[in-house]
């Protein structure tokens, strides 16, 4: 199957032969022709399946007849968070060039005069986060009764982030008559309902098991104690030790474990960026940019300042903190692995992580091999002194579940009338197993060499004893820059 066989127009065709693309991705196959046909279509399928693509090459081969009024856009698109916004854009910006379209987005973080001006000038493609898009509504510079398609993208995780009442809201303004795109990775029930809401006789497109997890990626999980020091110490190894690696993605599972491992890691010596839902968008754009160029080989994340970002490059996976959700696991290692790449995760489990690690194995139906690995020797680290600041244990990791990044993605920033932020909380849905018989056995990939000598997790070094567990400050840590591959190192600047 070609592109050319799926009713695209001329121009958009050669847009999609100028990015070397021939063949369509099953998504791409299964939609485009009922796209192009005006029908509802439901996708049930993960990022990394060529689902941006599957609407906006069809919405490009429609919008070429016809033109946008004022304030009144044709199309709308409603993404989750402001990353994903940002990249359905370039995807626009990248199939589009050749017409003259005009593509805006209104996410948080950027000015209302600015998306006021281009809303004025008239819009095809509104590419919206859905608070942001009803403060726009609210303050009536935005009209939706000439929305002619509308794309919900992510539903899954507009759900975990508490936006469906918002998105509810934005249908009723939108005419009945409209064409409707809704996409999900999974489908729990409260998707399912609302998708007979929104979706009008749908063809419905599977194209892959949701919560599998791709094939060419090798999985492991390293056990450690339950100290946050020895998880970083283990992690510094690890990322040493790490056999082909490229460029990596760190999860934690808090915003505040993103900045303090973040800061650990660069006085440590790695070249790492940050990304998590309280910074601000410039460093947020600023931090996904080097990575995606390669300046920076370390990226630590949070869930959903990470979702669905496409960085096809990255060849390790790190889970410095287990998620909580199974599904959250699937959607992290998603990032590696794409595109029929080869790619590495690997999970650094305590104790405490061993019922999410059996629901993850549950969930995905299959065993992740264990390997030893053991935190350096507190001859390296030393003990440390707490600086003051705020110490780590582990109750204190599990007693923070008001902390979520989805706090700011997406939500009414800046908007008039100093309403609240969206709810702070993790996502909701269950860490549920069951859809498969049970696990099974997978076989290690050469990507990662099991750290040779293990010993256990607490082993003292030799010949010293072990530093008294007191809580560490990552930052009061001292730095060990021996042994960093180069291409691993922070570029030392000089003092002006
Ligand atoms: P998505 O699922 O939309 O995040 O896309 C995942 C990746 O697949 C992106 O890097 C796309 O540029 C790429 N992609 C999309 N369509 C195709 C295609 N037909 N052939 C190869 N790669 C594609």
């Amino acid at each position: 199957m070609s592109f050319s066989h799926l009713g695209l127009s001329d121009k958009v065709l050669a847009a999609v032969a100028a990015t070397g693309y021939t063949t369509p991705t099953p998504i791409q196959e299964q939609a485009i022709p009922h796209v192009l046909a005006r029908r509802d279509v439901l996708g049930i399928a993960q990022t990394g399946t060529g689902k941006t693509a599957a609407f906006v090459l069809p919405m490009l081969t429609l919008l070429e007849k016809g033109r946008a009024r004022a304030r009144m856009p044709r199309t709308l698109i409603l993404e989750p968070t402001r990353e994903l916004a940002a990249q359905v854009k370039e995807q626009f910006d990248k199939y589009g060039a050749g017409q003259k379209l005009n593509v805006a987005l209104l996410i948080g973080g950027v000015s209302f005069g600015d998306q006021d001006i281009k809303l004025t000038r008239g819009v095809d493609v509104l590419i919206a986060t859905p608070g942001r898009l009803l403060d726009h509504t609210e303050r009536g510079g935005l009209l939706l009764t000439g929305v002619e398609l509308l794309v919900i993208d992510e539903a899954d995780r507009m759900l975990d982030m508490g936006f469906i009442p918002d998105i509810e809201r934005i249908c009723k303004m939108i005419p009945f008559t409209r064409q409707t795109l809704f996409f999900t990775a999974t489908m729990p029930p409260e998707i399912a309902r609302i998708t007979e809401t929104f979706l009008h006789n749908p063809v419905k497109i599977e194209v892959s098991r949701p919560a599998t997890t791709a094939v060419g990626v090798s999985q492991f999980q390293v056990p450690v104690g339950r100290e946050p020091h020895e998880k970083r110490e283990l992690l510094r190894r690890l990322l040493r030790e790490a056999k082909d690696l490229n460029n990596a993605i760190i999860f934690c599972n808090r915003k505040r474990e993103v900045a303090l491992l973040h800061k650990s890691l660069q006085k440590h010596g790695f070249s790492v960026g940050a990304l998590h839902g309280d910074m601000d968008q410039s460093a947020r754009t600023a931090a996904l940019d080097q990575f995606r160029k390669g300046e920076i080989p370390l990226l630590v994340a949070s869930d959903v300042a990470a979702r669905g970002l496409d960085i096809p490059t990255t060849s390790h996976v790190f889970n410095f903190d287990v998620p909580h959700h199974a599904d959250d696991y699937v959607h992290r290692i998603g990032r590696t692995g794409r595109a029929g790449r080869a790619g590495t995760a690997i999970s650094i489990v305590t104790p405490l992580d061993q019922k999410s690690m059996i629901a993850i194995e549950k969930l995905i139906g299959q065993t992740i091999p264990r390997v030893e690995g053991h935190a350096e020797s507190s001859a390296i680290d030393g003990p440390e002194a707490s600086s003051g600041g705020e110490t780590e244990s582990p109750r204190h990791q599990r007693g923070r579940e008001g902390s979520h990044d989805g706090a700011k993605e997406g939500s009414r920033e800046g908007s008039r009338g100093g309403r609240k932020p969206r709810r702070e909380r993790e996502p909701r849905r269950a860490a549920t197993g069951g859809r498969h018989s049970g696990p099974k056995p997978q076989a290690p990939a050469a990507a990662f060499t099991p750290p040779v000598a293990p010993a256990p997790s607490r082993t003292p070094s030799i010949g010293r004893a072990e530093a008294p567990q007191a809580p560490r400050d990552a930052a009061s840590e001292p730095a060990d820059h021996s042994h960093l591959p180069a291409f691993l190192l922070r570029p030392v600047r000089a003092r002006v």
